[in-house]
């Protein structure tokens, strides 16, 4: 359940201290340690999970929902005129902690983070190879 050296282990059993904004028994909201933007907060489960894809669907739907509002108070506490909801799986996506959490970040326009993604263009062979294993893994 719990992982003895995992910060956000020991922040869910109170071990280490957050700005806790919400708990309950099995999800918590806190503010990023370290934020790029103000109210940046964390919406994190309680279970030692590590990536998106091991959440089942009870524990995905309860993390989704206080992710909503979570975004919603940020919208409406601080004005922010849109909001990222992240969630960085694996340390070549950028995880950096090796315990879920969605990134809430509150943006406002033209506050420059996050700014563009690098787009390409792959060949039509490859993207339809791609095409077949990926909706045949999901059928
Ligand atoms: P990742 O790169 O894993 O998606 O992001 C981890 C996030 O956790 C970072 O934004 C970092 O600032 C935050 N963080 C790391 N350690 C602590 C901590 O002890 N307390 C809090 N509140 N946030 C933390
Ligand atoms: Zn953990």
């Amino acid at each position: 359940m719990e992982n003895n050296s995992c910060i956000f282990c020991d922040i869910a059993n109170g071990v280490l201290p957050s700005e806790k904004l919400y708990e309950d028994a099995s999800v918590m909201a806190f503010l990023d340690i370290n934020p790029i933007a103000d109210g940046h907060t964390l919406v994190v489960p309680k279970k030692h999970i590590v990536s998106f894809h091991e959440l089942d669907s009870n524990l995905a739907c309860t993390l989704t929902s206080l992710t909503s509002k979570v975004a919603e108070a940020l919208l409406s506490e601080l004005n922010c005129d849109g909001y990222n909801v992240l969630c960085n799986n694996g340390s070549a996506a950028g995880q950096v902690v090796s315990h879920l959490h969605f990134h809430v970040i509150p943006r406002f326009l033209g506050d420059g983070l996050l700014d563009k993604w690098q787009t390409y263009e792959y060949s039509e062979q490859r993207r339809s190879e791609i095409f077949d294993k990926i909706s045949k893994r999901l059928s």
